[in-house]
């Protein structure tokens, strides 16, 4: 398996973006604003009133996701391109996911497989992010744990990264629309999280792709050319 190798480059309309985001917030705040006014009337069984805070709940919680995985496109670059040593970044990264994957049954794994560090330019929190969102992705595409692996390699004129999970894997089809705006097939999801990414990484002059196995895993690799 893992015979779908697709490279994606793909154009964004980082512009229209913003405008479609702010609604995609208003529809959570509508839901709250309606929950908050049920939970206004007198006489409200104790089960109606715990139900209609749960609902408002979780959309402030649904709010609360697509702001995190909109900010830190949305957040103007600072310019400032340090020095990162990826294997620190992926460390740092893992530190503060791995409550996250344990509470999902989870286990994470790193391999370096060269000794020395590996420096590329870019941005630590915006590369972070980055990392953070595909992690999080293999985490949620094993519903019932798993093991995802982490590697970082080094090629002549680049380091690659790569991130394997043994989640439910993808079809071709699937693999196409990744980074698409809003699309999600989760019912939480907001469809945001590889846009995002992809930005960074097109931002760091990096490459990413995809190869996938339905029902086996899916590997993400990350190039970033070394000067
Ligand atoms: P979200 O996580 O909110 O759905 P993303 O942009 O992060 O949005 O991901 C879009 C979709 O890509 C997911 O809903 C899922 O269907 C698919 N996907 C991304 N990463 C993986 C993965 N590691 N395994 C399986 N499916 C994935
Ligand atoms: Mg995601």
């Amino acid at each position: 398996y893992r015979q779908r190798l697709v490279a994606l480059e793909k154009d964004r309309m980082v512009g229209q973006l913003a405008a479609t985001i702010s609604h995609e917030i208003r529809n959570p705040l509508t839901s709250i604003r309606g929950f908050l006014q049920l939970l206004d009337q007198k006489e409200l069984s104790l089960y109606d009133q715990k139900r209609y805070i749960e609902l408002a709940l979780s959309g402030v919680d649904q709010a609360n996701t697509i702001i995190n995985d909109y900010l830190n496109y949305a957040k103007p670059s600072t310019g400032l391109h340090e020095q990162l040593d990826i294997k620190e970044e992926l460390e740092g990264t893992i530190r503060f996911i791995t409550p996250f994957a344990t509470n999902h049954q989870v286990v994470i794994e790193i391999t370096h497989l060269s000794e020395e560090p590996l420096y590329i330019l870019g941005e630590s929190k915006k590369l972070r992010q980055c990392l953070m969102n595909l992690v999080k992705n293999s985490i949620e595409s094993m519903p019932t744990g798993g093991l995802i692996s982490l590697r970082t390699c080094k090629l002549p004129n680049a380091v690659q990264i790569s991130i394997t999970d043994t989640g439910v894997g993808m079809t071709q089809s699937q693999i196409d629309s990744l980074g698409m705006p809003f699309y999600t097939t989760k019912e939480q999801g907001t469809g945001l999280g590889l846009v995002v990414v992809m930005s960074i990484i097109k931002m760091m002059n990096g490459k990413i792709s995809f190869s996938s196995s339905l029902n086996h895993g899916t590997e993400c690799s990350i190039l970033f050319q070394q000067k």
